[in-house]
């Protein structure tokens, strides 16, 4: 039956899109995988009394088609969005993922230098944990603290190996909405750039550099970026010039002809030379919503008050936290909006047009076993009536299964291709109406 699109209900949040649009499809292939699945097995009896109506070969593509979309399927339960955060060690990385789940999650500071990757996402079962890559045990994490002795404990993990915390989803908004957020090691400390994005970045759908608004980009904080838009097209990225607040805080970093202002200016033209003229992953007009001036520990530190009950900036604050927290806001709003998009497109597109290529494919089979199911017939109309009755009954079961498949999947596609394009375009543009 053809449900009205849930996509019409208000959404609170452009992650809610991704969500929304990720149970969508996947109801429509636990559908297709039905009709897959019955089709096969009833082709695989009629192979066994009939086998000049249907060949091997024929048989053999539907069950491969049935393990595609089967594959399909557990591909679809375990998108998500997913966000890599780079920069030079002690630019505040494992600050900002923190400052962005509300809470202290990573460790950070002196002497917790993230030595590996570490991919925070949501725990199904409501606890903390933590898997090392290759195995399967669940180590319990109670706090930070005991997240950071656990690492520490892993100090022979490479520092390209990928250790996921399991966070539980009831304390971080980002989490429940699927956003998966991966803190990496320094990009000044390996020689292994192009393993990294190989290994953990090919498909982040946003990449987060975290600069130090004390100092420019540096070259190995560029060359990160080449390499990673050499290998993918256009990737989404956003520049956060981080330790904003020093500049508050310490006006000797600002040299006496330099008003915060005027650095705040060289900062944002640098920036947007480097996405649009180095990188040309963006147009200037874009990347104006791509750079951003923030203080993540300023923003942490308020989230966390706020968490017991305290005012957000009743601890010692520089001037001007709240210009800085707002646009710490506006940077998280836009940031949704580009996830959530980006993730729509490449992941569940891709998975509407294999959906409808394996359908189309699954109904010619279909169609050529039917005619050749009739063709049978008439040669064989002369011989024996008992065999007779079996093929009239094959062609019966098939016409009836090429109906089926023909009506109720060409439903499925449209539906797929519906709401993808629907998730890509009018929601989207009309989210930014809402929001
Ligand atoms: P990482 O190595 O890039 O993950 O950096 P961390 O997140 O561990 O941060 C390094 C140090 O910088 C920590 O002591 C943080 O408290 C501090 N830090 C992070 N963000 C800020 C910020 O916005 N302002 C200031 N003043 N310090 C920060």
């Amino acid at each position: 039956s053809r449900r009205k699109p849930a996509l019409d209900e208000k959404l609170s949040s452009p992650l809610q899109v991704f969500g929304q649009a990720k149970k969508q499809i996947n109801g429509i292939f636990v559908n297709i995988q039905d009709y897959v699945a019955n089709a096969s097995e009833r082709m695989t009896d009629m192979n066994i009394e009939c086998p000049d109506v249907i060949n091997e070969k024929e048989l053999k593509s539907i069950l491969d088609y049935r393990s595609k979309v089967k594959g399909i399927c557990e591909v679809l339960t375990r998108d998500h969005m997913k966000v890599a955060f780079f920069g030079r060690t002690s630019n505040g990385k494992s600050t900002v993922v923190n400052a962005m789940l509300g809470d202290k999650v990573l460790p950070s500071g002196i002497g917790h230098t993230t030595n590996c990757f570490l991919q925070v996402e949501g725990s199904q079962t409501g606890e903390a944990y933590l898997v090392t890559e290759g195995s399967k045990e669940k180590q319990n994490v109670e706090s930070v603290s005991h997240l950071a002795h656990a690492l520490n404990y892993e100090k022979q993990l490479n520092e390209k190996e990928l250790v996921h915390v399991y966070w539980p989803k009831d304390k971080c908004g980002l989490l429940r909405d699927d956003v998966a957020l991966v803190d990496s090691p320094g990009v000044d400390v390996t020689p292994h750039l192009d393993d990294w994005i190989d290994a953990h970045c090919i498909d982040a759908d946003v990449f987060v550099l975290v600069a130090n608004a004390e100092s420019t980009l540096m070259i190995t904080e560029k060359n990160f970026f080449h390499k990673v838009s050499s290998k993918l097209s256009k990737p989404n990225i956003f520049i956060l010039n981080n330790r904003w607040d020093a500049s508050a805080n310490e006006p000797e970093f600002l040299d006496q002809f330099n008003s915060q202002e005027q650095v705040r200016k060289q900062h944002m033209e640098r920036a947007t030379d480097f996405l649009v003229k180095e990188l040309k992953v963006c147009t200037a007009e874009e990347a104006a919503s791509r750079v951003f001036f923030i203080s993540a520990k300023e923003v942490l530190q308020a989230r966390v008050q706020e968490r017991k009950g305290l005012a957000p900036n009743s601890g010692a604050l520089a001037e001007g936290f709240i210009t800085r927290y707002k646009e710490f806001e506006e940077f998280e709003h836009k940031f949704e909006e580009c996830i959530s998009k980006s993730a729509i497109k490449t992941k569940f597109l891709n998975h509407s047009q294999q959906g409808k290529h394996l359908i189309d494919e699954i109904c010619k089979i279909m169609e050529t076993i039917f005619k050749r199911s009739l063709e049978q017939t008439k040669i064989k109309g002369a011989q024996k009536k008992e065999y007779q009755e079996k093929l009239n009954f094959t062609n019966q079961q098939l016409e009836n299964l090429t109906n089926m498949l023909k009506i109720k999947i060409r439903n499925v596609t449209d539906d797929v291709e519906d709401k993808v394009s629907k998730a890509l375009n009018d929601e989207i543009r009309r989210l930014y109406v809402l929001v």
